[in-house]
Formats: structure tokens, C-alpha cells, sequence
């Protein structure tokens, strides 16, 4: 298309958890089915140079891209929503911009200057947006935080000036707020949209368009009050509405005229949207005959967004099977001998997701066993192979001690540990890792090709040879164990081309029972579930139904 890239900034106000991360991809998603290319990049006020040391239980999950990058979990939604391939370029945060800034001052590229935050951070700044603009229409750019936050200011900052670099028609802003309806007065009030607007204002951005959140859809009279008290066209005022299936946002964006506001202001001229993909989604989310209970055993059950690719690929994973999942969170750390069976017997299904840790892990090995000896479907996720490994190891070969090496140091057994050297499949080289290695550094990160064996539930799954799923993990299976384990009947269904790393293992004479090295979850898509996912949800079905 012949026009210059365009930009799309998406800020929020009010308060946080509006949901700015699934707008930005719903608006994504709208802009793909009008043919345009896009990119969505997500700027994060905070001073961490990136989420991968941050605790699940305040950040939320951390998104893994396939170069690697440990990401902020909006990216998950960019990826579920939009055909936009990521990466490291995708988000920056307050920490990796002063990082790079630091550095360039440390190398004396300022020439002896006085390094402030205006030029040389939003300099910075605008540079890491220009950074994912190749071979795309539309960037979308959603800023962390609330306005307001002192923290925000250099990124407000920056893509005020933004807009005076590169052209006032490809430059918009789009703002977040929330309307909330309020009982006693019987109406919905307008005052915190006009609050946030005026202190986005007051630093030099004027929205183009306004996202209202809230939870019935805004009459005439609102939208026109909004506008004038906001300074936006009444059509750029925009009913969010809360929805029932998250895969629903593109389609009420576009009933409120979202995509026709954003496309005319940035003067772009499209085809009309095919929706028609996101309809059939959300119908078939909605006419679901069956229903499994899934057990989630973990450590983070407190907080849904800790596991949220994972809950989404388990939906997707619903989805051809005709059958909407339920979770059922269960702490690990309150299941012991005496309560497993209890915990566990209105469940269809036992999954055991990647964690970091010793915390509960005893009771991931019960309820594992549990799995096992009942035969119910049971998807072991990086910890959760791990755990699957030890448990078959302690339980049906007999080495009482089997444990990781992460989590018992001494143990005569380690069946999973730091592997010192090894052949990496992607760069070609030899890896070194060991114990006195940074945090952080040492793991195996992002995509790496498994060779899947034939004749296996893993084969059966992806049909395919060949596949590319993505790591976070430190430690490894070790093949010192191997042979032990397979003449037990553990089988080997996935491992790296060069047959060093054991990525899936599997059970014989059990329905269904699989635990990968890596996180299938990451690569999950709505339209397209991911087979192991799919697979884990038929074998609960049918575990439920028989
Ligand atoms: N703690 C384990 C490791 O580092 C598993 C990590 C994970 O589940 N992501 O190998």
C-alpha cells in the first residue's frame, strides 16, 4: 500500500486492568481483516529491564517470544489476536531504555553532553518504536500504566513529539477510560473520562479517539457530553462494552465504528473488514455442547493472569472438541497423601504447569502419581514434565530419592538437572551452563526445533516430524536415567535433532499422559488450537464421558 507506516498510540486512564492490552490487539485484529499489516509493541513505564525476574503474582505471566525475549503477557494477547510476529523489538521498559542510554553515555557516544531526560531518553524512546516499523502498515504502540503516573511521563512524552516527526495524519492517539454506570444515581458518569483527557491534555496530547469502558453501551446524549468535555468528535467516542468471550472485542469495536474512526483520521482506505472468522469464533465459544473440569496444579492459583496463555490455549483447546473447559486452581502446597483423592475426584483432567521453586512441589508429585494410577488425561508443562519424571522415577523404578537437582541438591537421583554442555540445535554451538551462570542468563529461552517420534501421542497430536515450540527453563532431563526409565515404560516422544535434550515424554498403558520441556501454550491461537492442548481436552472428554 502506498501510504507511509502509520502509528496508533494507545494510552490509558482512569484506573488499570481495563483491559488496554486486549483492546490494542482487538484493534489489531480489525486492522488485519482490512487487509492492512500490523505490529503492536508495548512501552511498560516500570524500571525492570525486563518481566523476566518479576513475580508472577504481581506482574502476571511472563510471555516467552520465539527469539526469546521475556515478555510483558500483553504480548500473549498481540500474538492471539493478530498475525504479528514478535520479538525482543516488541517491549521496551523504563529499565531497558536507560540500560541502552546508560551504556551509550558509559562508551562516550554523548560527546561529554548533559544526558537528560529530554532529548536523549525520549530519543531513545522514539528509536525503539522505529525499531518494529519494517514491512508494516500500522504500528500500534500501547503505553503501560495510567496517565498520571509519574513513572509514564517520558513515554507520554515521546509520543507527543512523535507525532510532530512524522506527520500529523499518521499519528493518532487513542485513549482508555472507564464509565462507570453508578447505582445510586441511576446513570452513568462522565467526570473520570474528563479528568484523565485533561491531564493527557495537559501534557500536550489530545486524543483522537476515545475507548469508553463500561458495562452497557452509551446513549447519544453521553457520547455527545464526552465529546465536548473532551474536546473528540462524538464518533470517536467509543462504547468498549464488557463482553462475555474476550474473542468478541474486534467485532463490538467495529459495531461502534472503531476501525472506520481510526482509518479516516489516519487517511488510510482499506476493503471492508472479513470478520467473518471472528463470528464463527465466537458462535462456536458460544453454542459449546460439552464441558470439562480441568485441575490446574500449581503454585500462582491465586491469580488467573499468572497462567494466562496457558487458560487461553486451554479454551482454543476446547474448542474442535466442541467442549468449553473449566479450571478448577488447586495450591499444591494443601494436597498431601490423605486429601489427594478428595481434591481430585470431580476433575476430568490433571495439569501441572511450569513454575520455579521447590514451594509445593511434593504435592505436584502426588497429585502426578495421582494422574498416573488413575489413569486420568494428565499435560505436564515444563516443571510439569519435570515433576512427571520424578514421580515415575521415585514410584514405579524405585529411586526413593529422585528428585531435580533445582530442588534437592544431594539427591543420589538427579533426574533433572543442569546440563553442564550440550549441542544447540538452533546456533550450531556448544552450550555451557552451570551453577555460578547469572539468573536469568542461563536459561534455555524461546523457540527450538523437537523432532517428535512416530507412533506416539505426541505424533499423533502435531502429525507432524518436525516441530518449533518455545523454552524458559534452567534444567534438563538427564539421560544418565534414561534407559532405567524407558524399561520401565517411559516413553521418549519428543527430543532435540541433535538427540541431546529429552523435550516430550509420554506413558504406555495410560489414556493419555504427557509432559513437555517447553510451553506449547505460547504458540496457541483461537482459529488455530494447539494440537497437545486439543488433544489433552478430547482425552478429558472422553475420560469424563466414559
Ligand atoms: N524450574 C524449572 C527449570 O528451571 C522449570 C521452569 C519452568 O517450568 N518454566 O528448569
Amino acid at each position: 500500500m502506498a501510504f507511509n507506516t502509520k502509528f496508533v498510540f494507545i494510552t490509558g486512564g482512569v484506573l488499570s486492568s481495563l483491559g488496554k492490552g486486549l483492546a490494542s490487539a482487538a484493534i489489531g485484529a480489525l486492522l488485519e481483516s482490512r487487509g492492512l499489516t500490523v505490529t503492536i509493541q508495548k512501552l511498560d513505564p516500570y524500571i525492570n529491564v525486563d518481566p523476566g525476574t518479576m513475580n508472577p503474582f504481581q506482574h502476571g505471566e511472563v510471555f516467552v517470544t520465539d527469539d526469546g525475549a521475556e515478555t510483558d503477557l500483553d504480548l500473549g494477547h498481540y500474538e492471539r489476536f493478530t498475525n504479528a510476529k514478535l520479538g525482543r523489538d516488541n517491549n521496551f521498559t523504563t529499565g531497558k531504555i536507560y540500560d541502552s542510554v546508560i551504556s551509550k553515555e558509559r562508551r562516550g557516544d554523548y560527546l561529554g553532553g548533559t544526558v537528560q531526560v529530554i532529548p536523549h531518553i525520549t530519543d531513545e524512546i522514539k528509536n525503539s518504536i522505529m525499531l518494529v516499523t519494517n514491512n508494516v502498515d500500522v504500528v500500534l504502540v500501547e503505553i503501560g500504566g495510567t496517565t498520571g503516573d509519574i513513572e509514564s511521563l517520558p513515554f507520554l512524552e515521546a509520543i507527543r513529539q512523535f507525532k510532530a516527526d512524522v506527520g500529523k495524519y499518521d499519528v493518532i492517539y487513542i485513549h482508555l477510560t472507564y464509565v462507570p454506570f453508578i447505582k445510586t444515581a441511576g446513570e452513568v458518569k462522565t467526570k473520570p473520562t474528563q479528568h484523565s483527557v485533561k491531564e493527557l491534555r495537559s501534557i500536550g496530547i489530545q486524543p483522537d479517539i476515545l475507548l469508553c469502558r463500561t458495562d452497557r453501551y452509551l446513549t447519544k446524549d453521553i457520547k455527545s457530553k464526552i465529546a465536548l468535555f473532551c474536546n473528540v468528535e462524538e464518533e470517536a467516542v467509543i462504547t468498549a462494552k464488557d463482553v462475555e468471550c474476550i474473542y468478541e472485542v474486534p467485532l463490538v469495536f467495529h459495531k461502534e465504528g472503531l476501525d472506520e474512526q481510526i482509518l479516516k483520521r489516519l487517511q488510510i482506505w482499506t476493503r471492508a473488514p472479513r470478520l467473518e472468522p471472528w463470528k464463527e469464533l465466537v458462535e462456536k465459544f458460544k453454542e459449546l455442547q460439552y464441558s470439562v473440569t480441568i485441575a490446574m496444579v500449581g503454585k500462582y492459583v491465586d491469580l488467573t493472569e499468572s497462567y494466562k496463555s496457558l487458560n487461553e490455549a486451554l479454551y482454543h483447546g476446547g474448542i474442535p472438541n466442541q467442549c468449553s473447559v473449566k479450571l478448577k486452581f488447586v495450591d499444591s502446597e494443601k494436597i498431601t497423601e490423605e486429601n489427594c483423592k478428595e481434591i481430585l475426584s470431580d476433575i476430568n483432567g490433571i495439569l501441572v504447569p511450569g513454575g520455579f521453586g521447590a514451594r509445593g512441589i511434593e504435592g505436584k508429585v502426588l497429585a502426578t502419581k495421582y494422574a498416573r494410577e488413575n489413569k486420568i488425561p494428565f499435560f505436564g508443562i515444563c516443571l510439569g514434565m519435570q515433576v512427571a519424571v520424578i514421580e515415575f522415577a521415585r514410584n514405579v523404578v524405585g529411586m526413593k530419592d529422585a528428585h531435580s537437582s533445582e530442588f534437592h541438591k544431594e539427591t543420589t537421583s538427579p533426574v533433572i538437572y543442569l546440563m553442564r554442555e550440550w549441542f544447540d540445535d538452533k546456533t550450531k554451538t556448544v552450550q555451557k551452563r552451570d551453577v555460578t551462570s547469572d539468573k536469568g542468563g542461563t536459561m534455555r529461552l524461546g523457540a527450538y526445533p523437537c523432532r517428535i517420534i512416530k507412533e506416539t501421542h505426541a505424533y499423533s497430536a502435531y502429525d507432524v516430524e518436525s516441530v518449533s515450540e518455545r523454552h524458559r527453563h534452567r534444567y534438563e532431563f538427564n539421560n544418565e536415567f534414561k534407559q532405567k526409565l524407558e524399561e520401565k515404560g517411559l516413553i521418549i516422544s519428543g527430543i532435540s535433532p541433535s538427540g541431546e535434550l529429552v523435550e516430550i515424554i509420554e506413558l504406555n498403558n495410560h489414556p493419555w499422559f504427557l509432559g513437555c520441556q517447553f510451553h506449547p501454550e505460547f504458540k496457541s491461537r483461537p482459529m488455530d488450537p494447539h494440537p497437545l492442548f486439543r488433544d489433552f481436552v478430547k482425552a478429558s472428554l472422553k475420560n469424563k464421558l466414559s
